[in-house]
């Protein structure tokens, strides 16, 4: 696919990318991997302060970068300006608690002499990264692994050029050396070969279970590490002990913020039979309320979807859940502006041998399911291929977190609306993928924990004899 920015707002196409060259992708790594050697044993407290810059840098830019944002993908505003500075707390994070996170680790050991992990890079990290959050996602790959010592290659979205290349613009006004950060503009067999690089040793993709397979499948047969940041059809339960008001101030900002397009927007609720005609009666006003148009200006609710092509897909799946025994409760009405906007949507009624029962709708339609006890909704809740998010609401905070623990997935807010920060791990189980990224668990993605026991000289009476005596 072409890399170019399409306002889905105008429909407009407002600048198109070359492909990168064999010579632009052998740049890119043969200066990372020269970085690489380069950073490996020496200090931090370099990287630590282009860090911070960066950080900086994200506020200061946050007008423009937000309006690339919002070009490139159609996002509110607001929301892409919010995107700017989760960012900019994300570097500033790693600038703050990497190098703590990166300390050696003493062990207690049986062994002769004094044990420990010591923490190296390991090379070249190759991100393939989504349209949905085209600053955050790069983001949450990028800052941990600088601080790590591993030079970035990215393979950004086709849609959402623009906001890839914001990025390397700011890493370098920050200073950050040369390899660093690479954002080129790949086709799938120029990804796919660069995963097999040797000076490759990471490869990190967000994205859907299409994408995630592919990568993954290149990074097995080579032997790469790598993590897999996938899809969801994250469960939004609420028990019949909920408070509704709560309840019906965060369903519809769950489902319908950045447009639905969000791994980790509450796709299934799963509503106690108590609540569930007031939970409808009152997600269908929320989402009636909302009002589509220009994404930058302030008083729009509802952004457009990426790309006529998501819409479409989008589109395609609610007529097939219908024709497959869905109840339309609320939506599916044309909205009569040129931008790819697709009106809020109810379903209800779904039953297992629907498609819509197991996949991903992406964009913003809900799925309202009534349960009749709480193992009910635990069960309903693991009836799925992917576990990534997910949210539980009760009266009890201490029942919701027991419900919480029962749910086959990677994270899950009880009494509130789910948020990612650098501080807590973000990732999924299942189909959603593998790995952690942001926090201590994330950082050590691509880390080298290398264990040195240090002796004095050689002792040869520990009683369980080690290796040495088989
Ligand atoms: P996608 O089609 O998989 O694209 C994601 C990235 O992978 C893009 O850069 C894409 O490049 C690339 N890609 C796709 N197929 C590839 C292949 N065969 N070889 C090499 N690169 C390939 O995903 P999407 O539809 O844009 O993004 C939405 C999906 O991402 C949803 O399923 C959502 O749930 C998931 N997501 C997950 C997380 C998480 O943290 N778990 C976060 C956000 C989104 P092109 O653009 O050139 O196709």
């Amino acid at each position: 696919m072409a890399y170019q920015t399409v306002s889905p707002y105008t429909n407009e196409t407002i600048k198109k990318y070359d492909f990168s060259t064999q010579d632009d992708i052998e740049r890119a790594l043969s200066q990372g991997h020269t970085l690489y050697k380069k950073w490996r044993n020496g200090p931090l407290d370099k990287r630590v302060a282009t860090l911070r810059t960066i950080a900086k840098l994200f506020r200061e830019h946050e007008d423009e970068l937000a309006k690339t944002a919002v070009n490139d993908m159609g996002k509110l505003l607001r929301e892409a300006k919010g995107e700017v500075e989760l960012c900019a707390m994300i570097a500033d994070y790693f600038a703050d608690h990497g190098p703590e996170m990166l300390k050696p680790t003493p062990l207690k050991t049986i062994a002769t002499g004094d044990a420990e992990i010591v923490k190296h890079s390991t090379g070249v990290v190759f991100a393939v990264e989504p349209w949905n959050f085209p600053y955050y996602q790069i983001m949450r790959v990028f800052a941990p692994n600088f601080i790590v010592g591993n030079p970035m290659v990215l393979k950004g979205p086709s849609n959402t050029p623009g906001s890839s290349d914001a990025f390397g613009k700011i890493v370098q006004e920050a200073g950050a050396p040369e390899g660093s950060f690479t954002n080129l503009f790949l086709n799938y067999d120029q990804a796919s070969a660069l995963v097999a690089d040797p000076r490759v040793q990471g490869v990190a993709l967000t994205g859907s279970e299409r994408g995630g397979r592919s990568i993954a499948k290149a990074a097995g047969e080579n032997l790469k590490k790598n993590t897999m940041e996938l899809g969801g059809t994250d469960a939004f339960i609420v028990l019949d002990d909920a408070d509704i008001d709560q309840v019906a101030d965060i369903a519809w900002r769950a489902r319908l913020y950045n447009a639905g397009q969000v791994c980790t927007s509450s796709k299934r609720f799963i509503v106690a039979d108590n609540l569930y005609d007031e939970f409808l009666t009152r997600l269908k006003e929320k989402f009636a309320a909302v009002k589509p148009g220009d994404p930058m200006d302030d008083s729009t609710t509802l952004a457009p979807m990426n790309s006529k092509r998501a819409k479409e897909k989008l589109q395609e799946q609610v007529d097939q859940a219908i024709k497959n025994g869905a109840t339309l409760y609320y939506g599916n009405e044309p909205i009569y502006l040129d931008g790819q906007f697709f009106q809020p949507t109810i379903l209800t009624d779904i039953r297992k041998d629907n498609p819509a029962y197991s996949e991903e709708m992406f964009g913003p339609v809900a799925q309202v399911y009534k349960v009749h006890s709480e193992q009910e909704a635990i069960d309903l809740a693991n009836d799925a291929n992917y576990g990534l998010g997910g949210i539980v609401f009760s009266g009890d905070p201490d029942r919701g977190a027991k419900v919480a623990s029962q749910i086959e997935t990677g994270m899950v807010f009880v009494n509130n609306f789910m948020s990612s920060l650098p501080e807590l791990p973000f990732g999924g189980v299942k189909n959603s993928g593998y790995g952690r990224e942001m926090s201590q668990l994330g950082i050590m993605a691509f880390v080298n924990e290398e264990l040195i026991v240090k002796a004095d000289k050689p002792d040869l009476s520990n009683p369980a004899g080690g290796l040495i005596f088989l």
